[in-house]
């Protein structure tokens, strides 16, 4: 397949950069910047690489384009809508992951309500030897009543975790699916319902902003909110507000608007826990995300069947 031209745009995971170059010809160019390549190499490429997504004027850009292999379950980078109307192939990673982002909910989770963090910088500052032991935790996971939002791959590998907890689960999402767990059909009405809010939606024009201070107010004082979704999903100025006036008891958040910028005002709350976006950042589950990017490039360039495409694609 060498004679198949590839650009990654941006930073792209070491191992799946190198088996791509071993079987295509691989172009790098800095992220969001495909439309400065010069032309006579742009017009060449016909499959992309990426884990930063490719806007509009990056799709237009590249006028001999078929399939756009996206590095993550999490496609919202990509510009589906572009690729649909110019009839381009999108892929992602999803399941191959599910068990390790759900890890790193539930570790945030635990973080978020037990203070850990919290309290391992109180012993690494020699307080537990001068001063004592840590302050108990306001909270406990024990009792606690979990509604997730977004009850798909991710959320259901989740909700096993926090069933053996002994947590109660209910959920929220656009369709009630054949499961025991309780739905809600609105998010505030979940809220109310519940006093710790996991979200795992992905991020697209209907969820944005929706985690917002209704939903809040609905969580009430005691109420936790996890992050291991999309920065975008929840209105980030009002969590801030909510964390620091006691409309919730705590957050802890493993993505972001804007990343990797987090606000000053967040990084100066103690009852948040922030995560540098590392939901599936292990190398393994890194390695069998980077093999499913390329087996997807594979599948579409040898017969035009990606392993994964979107759902979009199916549309
Ligand atoms: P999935 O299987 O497609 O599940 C997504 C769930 O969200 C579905 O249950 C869907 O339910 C619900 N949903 C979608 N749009 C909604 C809307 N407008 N309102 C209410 N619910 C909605 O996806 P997944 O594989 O579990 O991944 C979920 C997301 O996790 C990804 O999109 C990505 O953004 C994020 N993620 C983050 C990390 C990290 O490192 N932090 C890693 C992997 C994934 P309905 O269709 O019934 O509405």
């Amino acid at each position: 397949m060498k004679e198949i031209e590839i650009l990654a745009p941006g930073k792209l995971h070491a191992a799946t950069l190198a088996r791509l170059q071993s079987m295509f010809t691989v172009h790098l160019c800095d992220a969001g910047k495909a439309h400065e390549m010069e032309a006579g190499a742009r017009e060449k490429i016909r499959g992309v690489a990426t884990m930063s997504g490719i806007s509009r004027a990056g799709i237009e850009a590249l006028p001999a384009l078929e399939m756009i292999s996206n590095f993550g379950v999490g496609y919202d980078a990509v510009d589906v809508g572009c690729a649909v109307e110019r009839g381009i192939m999108v892929s992602h990673t999803p399941n191959v992951l599910n068990e390790e982002v759900a890890d790193t909910a539930i570790g945030l989770l635990i973080n978020t309500v037990r203070e850990l963090p919290a309290s391992e910088v109180y012993l690494r500052a020699g307080k537990w030897k001068n001063n004592g032991p840590y302050p108990l935790t306001r909270a406990t996971l024990q009792g606690r009543r979990l509604g997730i939002y977004g009850l798909g791959r991710i959320g259901k590998s989740i909700a096993k975790r926090a069933e053996s907890f002994g947590l109660n689960i209910a959920y929220f999402g656009r369709t009630k699916q054949d499961i025991a767990y309780e739905y809600h059909d609105t998010l505030v009405g979940l809220a109310k319902a519940v006093d710790t809010l996991m979200i795992v939606a992905p991020g697209t024009p209907e969820t944005e902003k929706s985690v917002d201070e209704a939903v809040m107010q609905a969580l009430g004082p005691n109420g936790v909110i996890i992050n291991i979704g999309r920065g975008s999903v929840i209105n980030q100025p009002q969590l801030i507000k909510a964390l620091e006036d006691g409309t919730i008891l705590a957050a802890g958040l493993d993505v972001f608007d804007d990343e990797p910028n987090v606000p000053d005002a967040l990084l100066a709350l103690p009852n948040a826990v922030l995560l540098p976006h590392v939901g599936s950042a292990s190398i393994a589950t890194r390695n069998a995300m980077g093999a499913l990017v390329v087996d997807n490039l594979v599948g579409w360039f040898s017969d035009k069947m990606p392993v994964t495409p979107v759902p979009e694609m199916n549309n």
